[in-house]
């Protein structure tokens, strides 16, 4: 057998990853990724015409339908069908356009960007964490908050492709078929109240950047994310087929929806046209027209053609979400426990107790995780050390561990 070198570049084994070996020879991993660049490049690899198969592309077959997104989305998320519904067809006909051969018939698919609407701790985020780890193409959240007009200290608007190209690895074409996901795009509104003496740097500029990527237009970002520089290289990255998400609080929209439909019910004179109102939650009336009382330019909002909403959480999805997902918050102290070898246990009216001060916190499903935290945090410290094999969480433990602790305040 020959020295254990690679037989093409001549590297010893102690100098690349690992070598396959041959009849006569070795190839090193390095040497072996090219020689499938040449083959992908002769025509001859899996992805056929000229093209290496990225792990981003997928055959239409291999893509999971509405429903079974919705299905898998059930497992993690309590409630909220109507997003789920919504969020599962965007995504699936997002794979259908990129299906899409060039020249269809004349008949091609424009792409629906979809805007969540709903208060803080109701599952936007979870949700588009959730769908992520369903998808088969590059998928990125990005905080509208540290977005500031061009020129102005904090970040430009294409930072979103950056990430974006991060997560492909730099396959500029991947990147340009991904999906992005834009938290707290309510924090870009226009504040009405501000007259712009100086530029709204936070608001409408950044809205026009945005404004920008979702038409679709070629956008130049920098390599490495960071700031734009004279001298750099840039990655031109087209933005046509990049849907986005977007999802924001938009606190006190429910004031502009009464307002609407006030004067809305006021104009009607025939009383069977008036519908009954579900006061406890205007959020499921929303329209897009609330959105521009609320300060989004309505090219924005144009671009943003599907509008969906999330329910408030009450006591029983409170409750439902301590106990029921896959991993919910119950389920990873038991873990935390099990890990140690003890069983936790909670007893129901422990948990009805834990869901009494959700509410009575006001901070939504959010606290939950605080409020059971605070409950066992004595114990993580001390039972690991002790020699038992279950410790129940009673009710008179939990008051008194919540007492304690300063949660209160
Ligand atoms: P938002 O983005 O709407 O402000 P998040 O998605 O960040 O809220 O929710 C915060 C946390 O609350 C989540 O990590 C999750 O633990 C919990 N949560 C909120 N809504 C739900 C829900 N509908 N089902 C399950 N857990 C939820």
């Amino acid at each position: 057998m020959p020295r254990k070198v690679c037989s093409f570049c001549g590297r010893a084994e102690k100098d690349v990853n690992f070598l396959i070996t041959g009849l006569n020879g070795f190839i090193c991993d390095n040497c072996a990724q090219q020689a499938y660049q040449i083959v992908c490049e002769a025509g001859l690899g899996p992805g056929g015409k000229g093209k290496c198969k990225s792990k981003f592309d997928v055959a239409m077959s291999d893509v999971p339908k509405p429903m079974e997104i919705k299905d898998y989305l059930d497992q993690y998320i309590i409630g909220q069908d109507e997003a789920k519904k919504y969020l599962s067809v965007a995504v699936y006909n997002h794979y259908k356009r990129l299906q899409q051969p060039q020249d269809d018939n004349g008949v091609e698919i424009e792409k629906s960007n979809i805007i969540m609407v709903g208060s803080t701790g109701t599952g936007k985020t979870l949700l588009a964490r959730t769908i992520a780890k369903l998808l088969k193409v590059p998928f990125t959240i990005v905080d509208a908050t540290v977005f500031t007009e061009a020129g102005y200290v904090g970040e430009d608007v294409e930072s979103i492709l950056s990430r974006l190209l991060q997560v492909a690895d730099y396959d500029v074409a991947a990147a340009e078929r991904g999906i992005v996901f834009i938290d707290e795009i309510d924090k870009i509104a226009r504040k009405a109240d501000n007259p712009s003496i100086t530029r709204d740097v936070s608001g409408e500029g950044v809205q026009q950047g945005l404004l920008k990527l979702l038409e679709g237009t070629m956008v130049n970002v920098p390599p490495k994310g960071g700031r734009k520089h004279p001298d750099q290289d840039y990655i031109h990255v087209d933005t046509r087929n990049i849907l986005f998400i977007c999802g924001g609080a938009f606190d006190g929209i429910e004031r502009k929806i009464a307002q609407r439909m006030n004067t809305h019910v006021v104009g009607f004179n025939s009383v069977q046209n008036v519908r009954h109102i579900d006061k406890g939650n205007l959020m499921k009336y929303i329209l897009p027209q609330d959105l521009k009382s609320f300060g989004l330019i309505p090219e924005i909002i144009g671009r943003l053609p599907v509008l969906t909403y999330l329910n408030p959480l009450d006591r029983e999805a409170l409750r439902r979400i301590l106990v029921e997902p896959k991993n919910s918050i119950i389920k990873q102290y038991e873990k935390l426990f099990e890990m140690d070898g003890i069983k936790l246990h909670f007893n129901d009216d422990t948990l009805e107790f834990i869901v009494d001060k959700g509410v009575e916190y006001k901070l939504g499903a959010r606290g939950l995780r605080s409020i059971v935290e605070a409950i066992v945090m004595d114990a993580m410290f001390e039972v690991p050390s002790k020699k038992v094999d279950e410790f129940t969480v009673t009710l008179d433990y939990a008051k008194k561990q919540l007492e304690k602790s300063n949660l209160r305040n």
